[in-house]
């Protein structure tokens, strides 16, 4: 085989936000399958928030990259090499992981995808984001008709199905997001009944006052900073916060301090941390039940789809500044054959 594989390398660990310095884009042979393995060429890589985690040498519930492995990644790719029966050249595969142009993967880690949906979208909103909040509203927040749900980080991969399953339960939903073309989207496009730019208001409190005149029955936590310190306030009594990710604070070196506590006391309320693949039946589950979504316009979804796997770095030090604008997606490849 003529071509080369490209893998990002974490070189270095980031103090603070990362740069550029920290990768590199290197070459080398591409691998071959051995007994059981699948050669896969990526066509998508998603860039997640959790990767900064990774970057970091601290103890989490996923091991750190080691320095000088490739960056994890989840991909979609096309079976260019199969030493497995299940699997032939020309399928597309969801599961290999890396962030590189062709991927070894044992195949029991592999899903074959169906044709239908774009194949983003199994990244995205057929996929782990997509899972985390329907795992979140289904598990934890159980949202009802009448009971008010503010959203954050709500026009991203996350957010933006979280809010739609609170609006088909019938909630009031709120979004908040980072600038004025998110939140157009983020009402018009999915529906939320309001939405707050945290980064235009100059008082959050009185904002979530206005927007959330009940009070709010569920928070849904993305982001953390002061948009946590306003909203704990205003929980009603049996209030539900569902802790998913608090991306603001990913590139901070020490811990913020938190909001006073008393009034979980006080007010009855729960608090529950969800990592997505502590339920891995989740997955299918979610597929099955949002595929007709998709295939019919009812569940919206946007995607920020950049070209090419050595504009990766750059694009993942931009999610975490919030200039993505829906799921960050790198368009490594095209299909070639089959499909
Ligand atoms: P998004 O597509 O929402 O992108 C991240 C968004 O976070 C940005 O667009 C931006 O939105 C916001 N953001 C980034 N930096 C800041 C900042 N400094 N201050 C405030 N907001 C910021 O990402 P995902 O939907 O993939 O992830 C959302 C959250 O869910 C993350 O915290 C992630 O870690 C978490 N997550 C958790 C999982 C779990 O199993 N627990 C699984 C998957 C995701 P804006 O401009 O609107 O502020």
């Amino acid at each position: 085989m003529s071509d080369n594989r490209r893998s990002v390398i974490l070189r270095s660990r980031p103090k603070g936000p990362p740069t550029i310095d920290n990768f590199s884009l290197e070459t080398e042979p591409v691998p071959q399958p051995a007994e059981g393995e699948v050669l896969t060429r990526t066509l998508w890589l998603s860039l997640d928030p959790y990767m900064r985690g990774r970057m970091s040498d601290r103890a989490s519930y996923v091991p750190p990259t080691e320095i000088g492995a490739p960056m994890m990644g989840e991909t979609v790719g096309e079976v260019i090499e199969s030493r497995d029966p299940r699997f032939s050249p020309g399928e597309v595969v969801l599961g290999a992981f890396g962030w590189q142009s062709h991927i070894v993967t044992p195949a029991d880690r592999l899903v074959p995808l169906p044709k239908g949906a774009p194949y983003s979208a199994y990244l995205g909103v057929l996929g782990m984001p997509g899972t985390t909040a329907y795992s979140a509203m289904k598990d934890i927040g159980q949202p009802k008709a009448g009971e008010t749900v503010v959203i954050s980080a709500a026009s991203g991969a996350v957010g933006s199905v979280a809010g739609q399953l609170a609006k088909r339960a019938g909630a009031r939903v709120v979004g908040v997001a980072g600038n004025s073309d998110k939140c157009m989207f983020v009402q018009e496009s999915l529906g939320f009944d309001d939405c707050i730019d945290h980064r235009a208001v100059m008082d959050l409190d009185a904002a979530l006052q206005d927007a959330c005149p009940d009070g709010i029955d569920i928070y849904f936590e993305n982001v953390g900073g002061d948009l946590q310190q306003a909203v704990f306030p205003r929980l009603n009594t049996f209030g539900r916060v569902i802790m998913c990710g608090m991306v603001a604070e990913y590139n901070d070196t020490k811990p913020r301090p938190g909001p006073n506590l008393m009034s979980v006391v006080r007010k009855r309320l729960k608090i529950e941390g969800l990592i997505v693949t502590d339920k891995p039946e989740r997955f299918a589950e979610w597929r099955e039940l949002a595929a007709p979504w998709v295939a019919d316009g009812t569940l919206a979804y946007r995607e920020h789809v950049v070209d090419g796997l050595e504009n990766a770095p750059g694009a993942f030090i931009d999610l975490l500044r919030g200039h993505n604008f829906g799921k960050l997606v790198i368009r490594v490849g095209e299909l070639t054959r089959g499909q």
